[in-house]
């Protein structure tokens, strides 16, 4: 039976053949995850330092969550929102008592959660706050990354995001991220603003991290305006950056709130929509939905995955390893000629590299990472982004620490 088994070579020709080319995946077939590690089909064990885009901040494998999703599954997968079922409700009330919002709205993917959080913002703008039909500006910033729908992409600054995808969707304005002035000039020059879309660290642009305060004051000039405050927490969300939501640090509240990625600890696309019931309830019914969003494994797993944040104090964790983490990077980067500095916060932290003189020097720290077992990803030449597993222990991340350590030596 072991001679018909695959290769590495022979899965990822496979995927070369027959597969579109929409990603540069690094070189590695994983067959098995457990916790912070994961394995490829030889056997080769890896520290998994992108956890899925934070989607896996539970851990690989999370046993409870698995238990729950084999139970639900043996029971009821899909009903469609055409009838009730019996986890829907259960999920809907714990998710909103466990961020502190009336109404949530179910969906599967992140980008699905923002194209509806969207939606939501220029539908309250026409019915409550009473701008002219069509004519709804939502702001935005650069370097954002909020999915990949035609819509999304419209408002991003990426070219490869962007390029030869148009014609694209109007509505969007473009300010500079990390500038509370920019966007107070912005709602007091231009009429029809209905909403502010942020992510509270950029995730995608490399863990950039605005400085103290920009959230807080974003939030407030939004208030003045009766302009929707968005989070997009898909990334940053369920405890990545050791706060349960990234907008806890300046104690923002924000009037749409965007969940997805490890809502479900990774086991399931569950995404989500959080707002008071004065705004959601311009969703009447017939006006939004999604088959899969709000099935009863979807509920069933996304409870699950946000009991284990809460019982496992995965925040407290990601905090405390994420300061030892910079404080062991920074130590690095004083003597290091490719190291150059390290940023972010929690447990989404990106390292930059100095990579003048070198071709794409982060895809290969993270090739010669891959070979002494640690996978992370780069998100530009020269950031690497470092998100492992919140459930990471000290002696576990002083492991990860000297492999770093060693790979960026073997570069100097
Ligand atoms: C990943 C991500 C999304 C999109 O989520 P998908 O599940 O890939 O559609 C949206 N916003 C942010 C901030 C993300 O990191």
């Amino acid at each position: 039976m072991n001679e018909l088994k695959l290769s590495s070579k022979d899965l990822m020709e496979l995927e070369n053949n027959f597969g579109a080319h929409n990603y540069h995946s690094i070189p590695v077939v994983l067959e098995k995850g457990d916790g912070v590690l994961v394995y490829d089909i030889e056997g080769k064990q890896y520290f998994d330092f992108l956890s899925a885009y934070s989607a896996v901040n539970q851990g690989h494998s999370n046993p409870k969550i698995i238990q729950t999703l084999i139970d639900q599954a043996r029971k009821l997968t899909l009903t469609s929102r055409a009838f009730y079922n019996s986890q829907l409700g259960l999920f809907d009330k714990f998710v909103t008592e466990y961020f502190g919002y009336d109404k949530i709205l179910p969906m599967n993917t992140g980008a699905e959660a923002v194209e509806t959080a969207l939606k939501l913002c220029r539908k309250w703008a026409y019915e409550k706050k009473g701008l002219p039909d069509n004519s709804a500006q939502i702001v935005v910033c650069e370097n954002n990354f909020h999915g990949r729908t035609t819509t999304i992409i419209s408002f991003s600054v990426d070219p490869e995001a962007y390029g030869h995808f148009g014609p694209f969707t109007p509505g969007f304005i473009i300010i500079p991220y990390n500038d509370a002035d920019a966007l107070e000039k912005v709602l007091i020059e231009t009429p029809n603003i209905a909403g502010f879309l942020v992510e509270p660290i950029q995730g995608e642009a490399g863990a950039f991290v605005p400085h103290d305060g920009y959230l807080r004051s974003c939030y407030n000039i939004c208030q003045q305006h009766n302009v929707l405050f968005i989070a997009d927490e898909v990334q940053t969300g369920i405890a990545r950056t050791g706060k349960m939501l990234a907008c806890d640090y300046e104690s923002v509240h924000p009037d749409i709130l965007i969940l997805g990625k490890a809502l479900s600890g990774g086991v399931y696309p569950v995404s989500a929509v959080l707002s008071s019931q004065s705004i959601m309830d311009v969703f009447q019914p017939g006006q939004h939905g999604s088959t899969f969003g709000g099935n009863p494994l979807a509920a069933a797993v996304a409870i699950s995955a946000l009991e284990v944040v809460r019982d496992e104090n995965l925040a407290a964790n990601a905090f405390r390893m994420g300061n030892i983490f910079r404080a062991e990077m920074k130590i690095i980067c004083e003597t290091s000629k490719i190291a150059s500095f390290v940023r972010g916060k929690g447990l989404l932290n990106a390292l930059i590299v100095n990579d003048k003189g070198y071709e794409n020097l982060a895809w290969e720290v993270c090739l010669k990472l891959a070979e002494n077992g640690l996978l992370a990803k780069p998100t530009h030449s020269n950031i690497i982004r470092f998100a492992p597993p919140l459930i990471i222990t000290e002696t576990q991340l002083n492991e990860c620490i000297l492999i770093i350590k060693k790979t960026i030596k073997s570069f100097e």
